[in-house]
């Protein structure tokens, strides 16, 4: 089948759930954000909100299907992906030729059912839906005696719609589902090189939040090719999230003084403080109104249920761990469907792994820590400014 006999694509999505002003915002969102991907893709296309329905229109002569429809299958908020068959001449006998081609084009095995399912946008065309319906499904019939009519659960739902044009589609490919971005705020994702972070934002994300990032650098400990991960990491996720401002914090000299002034049990603890509290302070600076990381309950020591509360509890804004009750295998599969997964397990050393103690706490207790970080108290006010005013913002996309 040429798939470029498709000349557009009705986007389905969970309108049912979005009512009143909402829609507008739902549906401008998602324009949008398809409008983007889009520009990715190779052709031309017009999306287009009309009578409450979401079309892209292809525009220019050629195009790449395939693509067209990976890059849909990006754009959180869309539920299905229709292609849509349009036929210019509307004179029946050739809109029922066309279907009947259709048919023979989409499925080439015919033993199917089918329900033709007729609407008629245009009050003055010739037939009626029940009209169409009727002489269609007979003429279907009679050319493909295999297909047989149910009426109630049809395998191919033909769609007939009446417009200016007629449309005729029936498959519809799943779109990712989610909310459009920008519908639902934005957040400040902490991004390392591993492999849960990146899949956390995507999670987030999904639901309709516009992402930041925040990555904590420690050169000369960590090297530039971990910094270019993270990088690439982002550009990754950003294929779902749209554009991502990535902060680079350098954060060598609060972890050199950690590491000199305090108990090293205690050192990705009270390291994982300062992240949360630097991310939170440029969250704020930045609009964002949550933060984000990739945690799981006792995947490893800083991630047990005290050290989670000890981590938490130098935070105002919300936390979101969307991850925190997955598996890594869980985690794993997720990051291989959004194509993190290679990236993260590249392995070049992050800042976490260089200053960690043989025999870290897994039960901090937040009062024992909070006196270990006073030993900090001569210079650290002075380190956290400089980390502040380290920060180095790129936009990837
Ligand atoms: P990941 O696979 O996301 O790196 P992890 O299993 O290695 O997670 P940790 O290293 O304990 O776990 O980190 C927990 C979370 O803290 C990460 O998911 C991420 O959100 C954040 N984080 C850790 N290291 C950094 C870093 N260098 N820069 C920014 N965020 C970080
Ligand atoms: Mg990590």
């Amino acid at each position: 089948m040429e798939k470029t006999m498709f000349r557009a694509f009705l986007i389905k999505y969970g309108e049912i759930a979005i009512k009143g002003k909402n829609r507008y915002m739902f549906e401008d969102a998602l324009v949008e954000s398809m409008k983007h991907t889009l520009t990715e893709v190779e052709g031309e296309f017009e999306v287009t909100k009309e009578m409450g329905r979401i079309y892209v229109f292809v525009k220019s002569e050629y195009y790449d299907y395939d693509e067209t429809i990976t890059a849909l299958k990006r754009v959180f908020g869309i539920v299905g992906i229709c292609p849509v068959v349009i036929v210019e001449d509307t004179d029946f006998e050739n809109v029922s030729a066309q279907v009947l081609k259709y048919i023979d084009d989409v499925y080439p095995d015919k033993n199917k059912t089918f329900k033709v399912n007729a609407r008629r946008a245009n009050k003055g065309y010739p037939l009626d839906s029940v009209e169409i319906n009727l002489e269609m499904g007979g003429r279907i019939l009679d050319t493909y005696p295999e297909m047989k009519v149910d009426v109630h659960h049809p395998e191919i739902n033909l769609v007939i719609e009446v417009r200016k044009h007629v449309y005729i589609y029936s498959e519809i490919i799943p779109g990712p589902g989610g909310m459009p971005i920008g519908t639902n705020g934005r957040a400040m994702l902490l991004l390392s090189g591993g492999i849960d972070s990146p899949v956390a934002g995507y999670m987030i994300a999904k639901r309709g939040v516009r992402i930041d990032a925040t990555y904590f650098h420690a050169p000369p400990y960590t090297s530039e090719r971990a910094k270019q991960k993270v990088i690439d990491l982002a550009k990754k996720v950003a294929k779902y999230t749209g554009p991502i401002r990535l902060n680079i914090v350098n954060f060598t000299d609060i972890q050199l003084y950690i590491y000199d002034q305090c108990p090293h049990e205690e050192l990705t603890i009270i390291m994982r403080r300062y992240m949360m509290r630097i991310a939170e302070d440029i969250a704020k600076a930045n609009g964002s109104m949550a933060l984000i990381t990739g945690e799981s309950i006792g995947q490893v020591a800083s991630q047990t249920v005290q050290s989670l509360a000890a981590t938490n509890e130098v935070c105002t804004l919300p936390v979101f761990r969307p991850l925190i009750a997955f598996d890594k295998e869980d985690i794993v599969t997720i990051a291989k469907n959004i194509d993190t997964y290679e990236t993260s397990i590249l392995p070049y050393e992050d800042c976490c792994t260089i200053f960690v103690a043989k025999h870290p706490v897994t039960k901090p207790n937040i009062n024992i820590i909070k006196r270990s970080e006073t030993h900090l108290e001569e210079k650290i006010a002075e380190l956290y400014k400089e980390a502040m005013e380290s920060v180095e913002t790129i936009l990837v996309e």
